[in-house]
């Protein structure tokens, strides 16, 4: 079942102030509160359904979340699985860590920032903030330094983000005695259990802002938008992701910065065509070069590069331009171009042409064509004629 939007469970706009997020959960608590609603199915639902809406639109690290990536942000929190939207994108292929090329680290682990059982009072690791970039393929292949936008969350500055107008400071919410949380008796089909819910008067934050910084209202998170310079290693492939550790959200409560995950995609190239580190090409060449071989120049990511056709090279031969590829990711080296020559046939010939090619077929014999695999057996040409 689809879940609703948050925002419409509580009837509050998306911008709405803290307060009336506020408001609206303590008037919609007590109009379906099981004591209220006794047997009452449909009460109890809407209880469920207003408790977990103000769950995350009464956290602002939670809101923000939410805001960016609906419930996909937001969904097993709880459960300590964070970031279940992420899952799809995250699986397969490899990461790049900017800190240490070597190093393929835990997405997961990286992301989740420990997420189950974290205490509302504790310390919150900011974020992580994914863009995608679409690289030229010569960008992948060489490296790119990139600038990237991101709107994220930053410590407010005025406040030094305590959330508390200078001069005042935070109190301990008498209600919950600083725990930020509060028991509630909850009719289940198994009979009345207490739960623990975020507590409503200081939203679950165990302290009470009286006088809020005019900066931040009271969040101790203000937006910024920033250009993020990020460093795009040689070697990038579609799939690649880099990490630039500390540049997503900020935390709350000293919960330090999330990360920024760049995802990498490559657009094709004109001519070339990536094998795993490998250039591949296809180039065609004359019947005559191909049977008396040509010193040719090709075209290669750099520029030019001369390419021996040997002598009597067959059409769709792979000659290999050795370094001429992609650097190799993890350092070391670089991969190869290939080029496969694929022979034309002249057409529009001269009468005079005619006649020398029909002077060639009468010099030329079975001699002429065979050989054309280099170990000695049998060619493709030589077994379908010898049928
Ligand atoms: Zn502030
Ligand atoms: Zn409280």
């Amino acid at each position: 079942m689809a879940k609703r939007d948050y925002y419409e469970v509580l009837g509050v706009p998306k911008n709405a102030q803290e307060a009336d997020i506020k408001k609206a959960y303590r008037k919609l608590t007590m109009q379906y509160h099981p004591d209220r609603n006794p047997g009452d199915k449909t009460a109890e639902e809407k209880f469920k359904e207003v408790n977990e809406a103000y769950e995350v639109l009464g956290d602002q690290g939670k809101r923000t979340r939410y805001d960016q990536f609906g419930h996909a942000g937001v969904d097993g929190q709880a459960g300590g699985g964070g970031f279940g939207g992420f899952g799809g994108g995250f699986g397969g292929g490899f990461n790049v860590d900017l800190g240490d090329l070597g190093d393929i680290f835990d997405i997961f682990g990286g992301m989740a920032g420990g997420g189950g059982g974290r205490r509302a009072t504790g310390p919150q690791k900011g974020e992580s903030i994914r863009k995608d970039v679409t690289l030229s393929f010569e960008e992948a292949a060489f490296g790119a330094e990139k600038e990237i936008e991101v709107t994220r969350a930053e410590t407010c500055s005025r406040c030094q983000g305590t959330g508390a107008k200078e001069g005042t400071s935070k109190k301990r919410c008498e209600r919950c005695q600083g725990t930020g949380q509060v028991k509630a008796a909850q009719r289940t089909m198994l009979g009345t259990m207490q739960i623990a819910q975020p507590c409503p008067d200081c939203r679950g934050e165990g302290y009470i802002i009286e006088q809020p910084c005019p900066e931040c209202g009271g969040q101790g998170l203000v937006r910024r938008r920033r250009t993020i310079k990020v460093k795009i290693p040689p070697g990038v492939d579609n799939d690649s992701r880099i990490r630039s550790t500390g540049d997503g959200h900020a935390g709350v409560r000293g919960g330090g910065h999330g990360d920024l995950y760049i995802f990498i995609r490559v657009r094709p190239h004109e001519f070339f065509e990536r094998r795993g580190d490998d250039v591949y090409m296809e180039m065609p060449i004359t019947f005559v070069q191909a049977a008396l071989g040509a010193d040719l120049s090709v075209k290669t990511l750099e520029g030019e590069a001369s390419l021996k056709v040997p002598e009597g090279t067959q059409t769709h031969t792979v000659l290999r331009l050795k370094g001429q590829g992609i650097p190799h990711l993890r350092g070391g080296g670089r991969g190869d171009q290939l080029v496969r020559v694929i022979v034309a046939t002249p057409v529009k010939l001269s009468a005079k042409q005619k006649e020398l090619l029909g002077e060639f077929a009468q010099s030329s014999g079975k001699e002429n064509y065979r050989g054309d695999q280099k170990d000695g057996k049998k060619g493709f040409f030589e077994r379908w004629r010898d049928k």
